[in-house]
This record gives C-alpha cells, structure tokens and sequence, in this order.
C-alpha cells in the first residue's frame, strides 16, 4: 500500500522564520523547516490525505479499506520556538500533531551544549580547539567560517565512534586559547535549539491538537546503554510525562533514532507506539515498536512529495547517499 492510500508519519525537529547564518552543518540544517516551507507542505497534504492523531493509528492501520491516505505530524525534542510556531498553525488548519518530549531537557529549559556548539565556532573563527572525551583527544581546526560543518560534524563522528552520548557535552571537554571560551554557556545559545517548558507543554496541550509522547530521560542512544538503564529511560520518562502533563502515553520516539531487537522488546512493556526515523508508510504489518517515519529536511522540503509518491525510489536514494 504505498501513495495516495498509506498511512505516513512526516518528523519534524526545528521551524523557524529564518535559517540563522550559522546554520552551516547539515544535520541542522536538514533538521529545520521554515514556517512557509511547512505551511505549503500542510496544505498539500490536506488535498491528499487525512491528518489523524497517535492515539487513532490502531484503527486506521487495521483497516484495509481506506477512502484517504492519512498522515501524522511528529515533532522530536520539542524545541521552545518550534512549540511556539507550531501550535497556532495546528489551530489554523486543525489538525493534530504529536510531540516527543525528552523530560531532562523540559526540566532544565537549557538547550545542550551541543547545539551551541556550531553558533560557537562560526562567530569564534578562526579557531584551533581540542575535545578531549574519557582521555580521547580530538583536534579541530577552524580557520575560517568555511570550516565550520567540517568542524562540526568531525566532532559528532567523535562522539559517535567513542559512543559518548551527546547530549552530555560539556565545556569541561573543550580545551582552546581562544578568551571566548567561557561565553560558550551564556552568550551562544541557539534560540532554535532550546528546549520547550513544562509550562509550554501543557499550553500547547490545552490546544487539544496536541499529544505528547516520550523522547526519554536524556536523549541517550538506547542502543549504548545498558538493559537496566534502557528501561529507566524508558519508564521514567513515561512516568513523568504523565505525572507533569496528566495525559496517557502511548508512544515514543527513539533518541538519534538508535534502537536494535533488545531495546523494541523493552519497549513493548511502555509503549504501544514506537517511532524510528527510518522512511516509509505505516502498514498492516508493521512492528508497532518500529514505526517508520519520513525525515522532512528543512533545506528540501519539497522531497516529502517524493517520499510519500515514490517511496521505493527514495529508499534507494538514501541508501545510495549513506542516509
Ligand atoms: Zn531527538
């Protein structure tokens, strides 16, 4: 069942009115959507298919005999400004839209260093930096803005390969010269990267367009933890999302998209939804803990019309591309 019949989860990160300048690295980039962008997205799809919620996914994906094609709207991270655009335009064209909280990051309202990070360097440049993680160094060159996404995604390849979660980076690991060092907290934080309040949350909610799901504790990869700590993350986050918000959970997402057989099966004991971030539509047959989402990249909004119409050919070219 693929097309105009199927069933899509689109996820979404960042919207925004503007791409900030030092929106250099890729993954950013492709993790934020202008607000027109969207809104010609929405409209489009309103022509085509149904926008249904979370909580209505069990009917619709028992059902063979659809009149529409339906989407769900998700929103990993649940980022203050995206809240704050978003939910009026849910109210505009009525529709419903999921948001995955991660319940470390609704309680401290810091955005991570991480994504600091990026805004740091491109006004810092030129730059000589080390990140040292767990007695590992890594150097990174910067001598000009145009070095920047190298830069950047050198130091995620890092973290990757040590498996250092990241949203744990701090400035403790970021050894320079350069006397802008101790603004990396306070001066460079990245408006489109803070996370949304409690406060945000349950305004959004009283919308009555929103659900919230879980994006865990700590946005740690699953996959790097231990059993006992995937199921914390999982069970707490649970909790206190429900406790602070007073709605029924039903689903999450996986942080970085990282999940494996052990971490499905934990899963299954919270949650009846889970969502990945692998493409493609949502079928009769799919494992409710491995629900298939299509990434909608800011800097090519356009390509989810190809997703959703060509959906084997997209496969492909990400494949081809490494995606
Ligand atoms: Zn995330």
């Amino acid at each position: 069942m693929i097309g105009s019949h199927g069933i899509y989860a689109l996820m979404f990160h960042g919207l925004a009115n503007t791409v900030p300048p030092y929106f250099v690295f890729r993954d950013t980039r492709t993790c934020l959507i202008l607000v027109e962008e969207f809104e010609r997205l929405i409209r489009w799809c309103l022509k085509r298919y149904q926008f249904i919620k979370v909580s209505e996914l069990d009917s619709f994906v028992k059902t063979n005999h659809m009149d529409c094609g339906k989407i769900i709207l998700t929103f990993d991270d649940t980022l203050s400004h995206t809240v704050e655009l978003i939910v009026p335009l849910l109210k505009k064209y009525q529709i419903p839209g999921l948001f995955f909280v991660t319940t470390d990051w609704a309680t401290s309202e810091e955005t991570p260093l991480v994504f600091t990070f990026e805004k740091w360097l491109w006004h810092s440049a030129p730059i000589e930096i080390t990140v040292t993680i767990n007695g590992h160094k890594r150097g990174l060159s910067v001598p000009s803005r145009a070095y920047v996404a190298e830069a950047v995604s050198e130091l995620w390849r890092f973290m990757f390969e040590l498996e250092f979660p990241p949203s744990q980076l701090n400035k403790s690991h970021i050894q320079s010269d350069h006397e802008d060092l101790h603004h990396l907290f306070a001066d460079y934080e990245s408006l489109a990267w803070k996370p949304a309040s409690w406060d945000m949350i349950n305004w959004a909610l009283s919308s009555g367009l929103v659900e919230i799901g879980s994006h865990m504790v700590t946005h740690r990869p699953l996959t790097w933890l231990s059993k006992e700590d995937r199921e914390q993350e999982m069970r707490e986050s649970k909790t206190e999302i429900e406790s602070k918000t007073g709605e029924k959970l039903l689903a999450c997402s996986y942080p970085h998209g990282a999940i494996d057989e052990a971490t499905i099966n934990i899963a299954k004991a919270y949650y009846r939804w889970g969502f990945s971030s692998k493409g493609g539509s949502i079928t009769a047959d799919v494992d409710p803990l491995d629900v298939p989402r299509i990434h909608v990249p800011g800097e090519r909004p356009d390509r989810v019309k190809l997703e959703v119409k060509y959906p084997h050919i997209m496969r492909a070219a990400r494949f081809m591309n490494g995606l």
